[in-house]
Formats: structure tokens, C-alpha cells, sequence
């Protein structure tokens, strides 16, 4: 069997045939010609019709899947047309590629889908490429993805921030997180209301409509903008961003009395103690339930604020908005009491945003924002992974990548 065989049952087009297959001088390379089937005319690559040819480029080499160790490459030299509707000289149209780049759809399509599972340097050590045209890759199925790509009916979404470039940059990253699709949506740069306002302009004043839910933590900029494009939504704010900051305040407490102890050379038995006072009590071991128990016999502050914190979990419990309310509002006045800054400052935040929180309940606690957590997560991850570059446009584009579900170009043969 013969390589041009393999090639046109898995790569086939109309207007082209494969001429003849060779072994590079250096006999790393397999090379195929390619040539315009006698008769058929070139397609404008600007209004994709026919068009009567002008003359022909030099010789072009498109770099196809590798076989075997083999690198492999299509040459073809592109011819231009005189196009009467373009009332211009244009390069013709050809299937496996485009003007931009040196690779051919299928292998950019083959490197993407490796980059989704593996970072972008290991993808291109794989494959004995560069990291640059992984990057290639991935920008061109993105690119495809979101132009083809159908938003639909968006019912409800998350907004969130994520910190890069050594936690001195933010992105905003705004999520669909409906029960029928859960992706990515959106990625801006920064976490202003300029930047979360561009997401609405991109999906438009119709689809925006449509939302009914909005998950977010307490970042200001955030609130602004969702009362102002979806005024008509249920806003709900995000209730593991209200744990986090609970665990925080715990944290900072903690830490400010160790020190003092420490310093007043005190017995410290709030040694170590860190995990044990910010993970859920039921989620703890015996030994360390013991230490604990231990820990909660002394009549210190971290003590108190560790108290006042899991007493705030039986809130998540409730589920009456009524109920919920009159709970966080006893709370809130005893933590006023408690003389524990980092929490006070806490409860006076939660009263600010109380009917926010009570949404939450109103919701019937569908929308727990578990998903934005999760999802967020995960974008963490891909973060971590596509590193060799740390700018904004290769996160953009890694996190679309993996987690915006988005459309690909079909092939008629699935390489695998
Ligand atoms: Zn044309």
C-alpha cells in the first residue's frame, strides 16, 4: 500500500491530488507533493468562489501529523487568481490550510487536542515541535471555536477572579453554570467593571436578558455591574467566597495570638494548630478531633472566633429565606459583641450584603456556587500548566481551551 493511498482516504480534497511521495535529502522528512487536479479552478480566498488563475507563488511546505518518527509535509505552490468580484489579485483557498500558517488543520486540530491534556511544552516536546507552534495551534481551534460557537439561552452564570503573573495580575472569568452546560464563557483581563462590563457587550443586550441567576463573591466592581446590566436577576452571593473569608479572619486571629504567646514566652498550644481550627470539624481524624478538643478547653480569642465560625455553618442549613435571615442577623449581633476585629468586619460585611445572601436561599440552594469553585479550580490548573509564558493572551487562550466546551473543526477522518 502506498502513502498516497493512506492520504487520500484520510485527507482528501476536491481540486487537488497527491503527486508524488519522496524522503527529504536529509531523510528525516517525508514529502508529498501536492498538485491542482488538471482543470479545476482556483477558489478565491476572499469570497470563496472560483476565480481564473494569475500566477503561481513558490513552492509552500505545510507541515502535516508525523508518522512513524518521520516529519511530514505537503508542497504546494499556491497559485493567485484574478478575481472580478474581489476586483482583486488573491491568493487561492486550500482546505488543509491557511495563509497564516505553516501547519496544516489537521496537525494544528492533532496538537490542540494534546495540549488540552498535557501542558504546551510537553505537547511539543511529544511531537519534536516548537512550543510557539503549539501555541499556533491552540489560537487557531480557539479562534475557530469561538466564531462557531452557539450561546444559546444562558439561564445563569458566575463570575469570578483568578490571580496570575505571581499574584500581581487578575482575570475576570465569567461562567455558564446552567444544569444543561457548564463552561467557560468569557475571559477579561483585570477585575474592574470596564473589564466585566466587555462581557456584557460580547454576548449582547439580548442574550443578557435572559439570565436569570448570578453567582459572585463580594467584590465591589462585580455587584456594580450586575446591578446594572442584569437588574432583573437573581443575584446571589458566592457561598464558598463567604467561608473562604471566614477561614481567613480565623487565620489572621490565630496567627496574631500565636505571636503574642509566643512572645510572652507562654506554654503555646495554639502550635501547629492552623489546620485543625480552618478544616470542617467532621472532616478531622481522631487524633486530631483529640488535639482540638484540647485546644477548645482554653479561654483564648482564636478560641472564641473558632466558635463563632462553625456556629455560622448551621446557616447553609436552613431553608427558608425567613429563617435563614433571622439566624444570620443573631449571629451577626453576637460577633459584633465578641470583640474579635477580623470577624466583626466580617459580620458588618454580611449585613451589608444581606439580601444577597438570603438569594442564595431564595435560589432553593440550587445554584450553589460549588460549580464556580470547581471550575475555577480546574482553571487553576490549566494556568499551571501552559507556563513558559505567564502573558495574558496564552491564559486567554488555554482557558478558553479546555474549559470553554468549545466547537471544533470537523474532520472527515478522526486521527487519533
Ligand atoms: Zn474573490
Amino acid at each position: 500500500m502506498e502513502l498516497i493511498t493512506i492520504l487520500n482516504r484520510c485527507h482528501r480534497f476536491r481540486g487537488f491530488v497527491y503527486h508524488r511521495a519522496t524522503f527529504s535529502p536529509d531523510h528525516k522528512s517525508i514529502e508529498i507533493s501536492v498538485r491542482p487536479r488538471t482543470g479545476s479552478a482556483a477558489i478565491c480566498s476572499r469570497c470563496h468562489q472560483p476565480a481564473p488563475g494569475y500566477d503561481q507563488l513558490r513552492e509552500r511546505r505545510f507541515e502535516f501529523i508525523p508518522l512513524w518518527g518521520f516529519f511530514v509535509f505537503l508542497l504546494y505552490a499556491m497559485r493567485r487568481v484574478d478575481c472580478r468580484r474581489c476586483g482583486a489579485v488573491v491568493v487561492e483557498e486550500v482546505a488543509w490550510g491557511d495563509g497564516k500558517h505553516t501547519l496544516t488543520k489537521v496537525y494544528m486540530l492533532f496538537l490542540a487536542r494534546w495540549a488540552r491534556h498535557v501542558s504546551w511544552k510537553e505537547t511539543a516536546q511529544a511531537f519534536r515541535t516548537s512550543w510557539d507552534k503549539v501555541f499556533d495551534a491552540v489560537e487557531y481551534v480557539v479562534g475557530w471555536g469561538l466564531e462557531h460557537r452557539t450561546l444559546g439561552r444562558i439561564g445563569a452564570i458566575g463570575v469570578d477572579e483568578i490571580q496570575y503573573a505571581k499574584g500581581h495580575k487578575y482575570l475576570t472569568l465569567v461562567y455558564q453554570i446552567d444544569l444543561s452546560i457548564i463552561r467557560l464563557l468569557w475571559v477579561g483581563k483585570e477585575r474592574t467593571a470596564e473589564s466585566f462590563r466587555r462581557f456584557f457587550t460580547t454576548i449582547g443586550t439580548e442574550v443578557a436578558s435572559q439570565i436569570a441567576f448570578v453567582c459572585s463573591d463580594m467584590w465591589e466592581p462585580y455587584l456594580k455591574v450586575i446591578r446594572e446590566k442584569c437588574s432583573e436577576a437573581l443575584h446571589i452571593l458566592d457561598r464558598f467566597h463567604i467561608v473562604a473569608k471566614m477561614n481567613k479572619a480565623i487565620d489572621e486571629v490565630r496567627a496574631v495570638e500565636a505571636r503574642r504567646m509566643r512572645a510572652e514566652g507562654c506554654y503555646t498550644v495554639l502550635k501547629k494548630s492552623r489546620w485543625l481550627l480552618l478544616k470542617r470539624s467532621e472532616n478531622l481524624d481522631a487524633e486530631q478531633h483529640f488535639r482540638l478538643r484540647d485546644i477548645l478547653r482554653y479561654n483564648l480569642k482564636t478560641v472564641r472566633a473558632y466558635l463563632l465560625k462553625e456556629a455560622f455553618q448551621q446557616l447553609w442549613e436552613y431553608n427558608s429565606p425567613a429563617w435563614a435571615g433571622k439566624f444570620l442577623d443573631e449571629w451577626c449581633r453576637q460577633t459584633m459583641r465578641s470583640r474579635i476585629e477580623p470577624l466583626k468586619k466580617i459580620a458588618r460585611s454580611l449585613r451589608q450584603h444581606r439580601p444577597l445572601i438570603l438569594n442564595y436561599f431564595k435560589a432553593q440552594k440550587t445554584l450553589s456556587s460549588g460549580v464556580v469553585e470547581g471550575l475555577n479550580n480546574k482553571a487553576k490548573v490549566t494556568m499551571r500548566r501552559s507556563y513558559g509564558s505567564r502573558t495574558y493572551r496564552v491564559l486567554e487562550l488555554a482557558l478558553y481551551h479546555s474549559l470553554g466546551k468549545l466547537p471544533e473543526p470537523e474532520l472527515t477522518h478522526d486521527f487519533f
